[in-house]
Formats: C-alpha cells, structure tokens, sequence
C-alpha cells in the first residue's frame, strides 16, 4: 500500500453560494475609506488544506468572518503570506489582469519559504478570475477603475508548537481601491536600528512577518511629514526598497556620464521580486535604451548603490529622477529623501521617465495597448 494520494487544488469542484446581503458599493473613488474600513467586495474564495487530504474543494461564497482555533499557526508563527494585484475595466469595457502568472508564482515562492502548502499557480489563477468574474461587474463597472486583488494564505490548525502547519486555508478577497498615484512621495531613509530585510532572510517573500515590524518605523515616517520609509540595508546603506514599492533612480554615471536607469538586484534575496519592478526593467530595456527625438537612452541597471551614491549625485546635479513602483502606488516619482539631517531631491520631481513608463503601464493594464501582459477575464 502506497501513501495515498493528496487532493490538488482543483478550481473545477468549486462550490458556490451567492450572497444575500449585498455589501455597499462606493461609487465615489474619492471617498473608499482603505486602510479604515473593510471594503471588500460581496463574495470571497476559500480552499482548505490538510496533510492528510490535500485540498478540499474550493467554495465561493458571501464574504464573511473566518472561524479560526487560538491556537491556530497563523496567529503564534506568522505562518502567513499574501499577493497583491489588481483587475482593471479596461476603456474597451473589458476586465483584465496584469502579469498574473508572476504573482501566483511569487505566491508559490511565499508558501514554501514558511512551510505552507504547495499549490497548482494556474489553479490559483483560474480561481482569482471566476471570483473577479462573479463580483466585476458591479464592483468594477467603470471604465479606467480598478479593484484590488488578495489572495493569502494561512496556517490553521488546532495545535500550539513550533511545526510545519498540519492545516491551512487559501483565499482570495477583493476589495475596492482609492487612486494612490498622482502625487509625488516624500521618503524618509530607515535607520540602522530597523532593517526590513537581510541576506537568508525572507525579504524575497510577501510573508506578512516583513509587513509588521515595520509599522513603527513608517508611522515615524508619516509623524515627520514624510509619506514612505526608504529601505537601507547594512553599515553601507545600500538602497534597497521604498514602502512596499521597488525604488529606482535615473542618475547620469559618475565616470561615463551616461543615463541610468538603476535599481537594486534580485541577488541576496532582500528585496521583493516586484511585477511592476520587473515590468518597467523589461519596458526600458526594450523602449528607452535608444533616443528618439524627444527623449535621450538609457541604460538599465540592476546593481548595489548606496545613500551615498544618490547624495553624490544629487551635490553634482546628476540625480535626475527617483520613483517608487509597486501595484498599490504605480508608479510615484518621489520628491524628496530625507537621510541624518539632510534633505535630498532629484531635479526632476515629477519625472520625464517616470512619466513615460506611467503611461506604457497604463495603456497596457487598461486595454489601449494590446499586450500579452494584460490577461483578459
Ligand atoms: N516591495 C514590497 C515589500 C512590496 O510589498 C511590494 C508590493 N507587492 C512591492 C515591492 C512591489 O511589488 P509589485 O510590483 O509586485 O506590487
């Protein structure tokens, strides 16, 4: 007798029940209270996990609370991750997401680096777009809107110790989103005392025991008028990420004199993968590496630069652009960094590039470009 086998993840054995009491809809974006109140949408996805079945069938139903044991993993072990992504009404009326394969993968890379169960990526996939595709056409009607994505995991479980949890749950909500971009962020750089991530760490991985500790240091940030912490890591104050957004720099080289478009690599692991990270590098390698007549190439660069790189630049005025670029504030060109005492901004606050890029992403994520990154539901 073998071991038998454990139930995939199977999005066709979904069980559905609609809701009865629909939630509140908020016509106006100006007035969606995230960060406030809970804005998800009518209907949520769950799929439960056990070591000894595998996956239970998926089940779409009314949003509603979870029943959960104390002494659930979740809640003692940070057995906890998450993805972030967004649907968007294209100006064609067509419902779309971006790249959603590299988040169900990023998803994947979570799970296992805190012992949660492994998954089928397309499942999770096909079960986000039968959730968009049931709660999208009241709760993204507009064109030009978007709503947010979140599909998470946990560590349940009946069972207090320090081990891989023996049950978990998956799902995924939907919420609406208030429009974060448009003005430029202040960044405030992070001190030594609060590192967000280290070499063998799990920077690399969207656990929400990254998300925690470093509340303190963003609420400081904000006290101070500033809007995001910027991330450094070591003695040497490598640059590493800002908020929970990739941060780049458009700077003249030092030696060659040459634009740049930099951010940190992927190497040692601190930094998250980011979709939107990875699509401006793919974007400016394939589109700003030339001139045209409006605007001059430039190379891209991924590598290790410090704080203090960016204060040369900026003292020799050749600190062009910086922006942060994440799903939840775009692209945002950043206007001011503030790093022991000293304020710092690039020349460009509300930047050529970043523009450029800002508006690539866009006609692509809402169906002005026809591009294999926008899948549609
Ligand atoms: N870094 C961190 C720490 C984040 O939480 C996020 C948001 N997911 C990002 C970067 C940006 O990633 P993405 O472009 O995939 O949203």
């Amino acid at each position: 007798i073998g071991t038998p086998k454990l139930a995939e993840l199977d999005p066709s054995k979904l069980k559905v029940t609609t809701t009865k009491t629909p939630r509140q809809f908020q016509a106006d974006s100006s007035k969606i209270e995230w960060g406030k109140a809970d804005v998800s949408t009518d209907h949520w996805i769950t799929a439960k996990w056990s070591e000894t079945a595998g996956w239970a069938a998926p089940e779409l139903k009314p949003y509603g609370p979870i029943d959960l044991w104390p002494t659930a993993s979740c809640l003692h072990y940070a057995t906890e991750c998450f993805e972030g992504m967004k649907a968007y009404r294209g100006f064609d009326g067509s419902l779309r997401i971006f790249r959603p394969t590299k988040n169900s993968a990023r998803m994947l890379v979570s799970t296992n680096r805190i012992a949660l169960p492994s998954f089928s990526p397309s499942a999770l996939e096909e079960l986000i777009k039968i959730l968009l595709a049931t709660d999208g056409p009241k709760w993204l009607p507009e064109r030009g809107s978007f709503l947010y994505i979140r599909p998470t995991m946990i560590g349940t479980g009946g069972a207090l110790g320090v081990h891989k949890p023996r049950e978990a749950m998956l799902f995924i909500i939907l919420g609406q989103f208030p429009v974060l971009y448009g003005k430029s962020l202040k960044l405030l750089a992070s001190r030594e005392d609060s590192i967000r991530a280290w070499p063998g760490g799990f920077g690399f991985a969207k656990v929400g025991a990254n998300y925690g500790p470093s509340l303190m240091a963003q609420k400081e940030a904000q006290a101070r008028g500033y809007d995001q912490i910027l991330w450094l890591f070591d003695k040497s104050c490598q640059v590493t990420e800002a908020g929970a957004s990739n941060f780049f720099v458009v700077w003249k080289n030092k030696d060659t004199g040459r634009i740049e478009l930099v951010t940190a690599p992927l190497d040692d692991k601190v930094i998250l993968d980011g979709v939107t990270r990875r699509s401006v590098l793919e974007l400016a390698k394939d589109r700003l590496a030339v001139s045209n007549g409006e605007i001059q190439g430039l190379d891209v660069v991924e590598r290790k630069y410090t704080m203090m790189d960016l204060i040369d630049a900026a003292k020799e005025d050749r600190l062009l652009e910086a922006f942060a670029a994440g799903t939840a504030f775009f692209i945002a060109s950043v206007s001011k960094i503030h790093f022991r005492g000293e304020d710092i901004s690039p020349k460009q606050t509300n930047g050529t590039y970043a523009g450029i890029l800002r508006g690539w992403l866009k006609a692509i994520m809402f169906g002005e470009e026809p591009h294999e990154w926008a899948v549609v539901v």
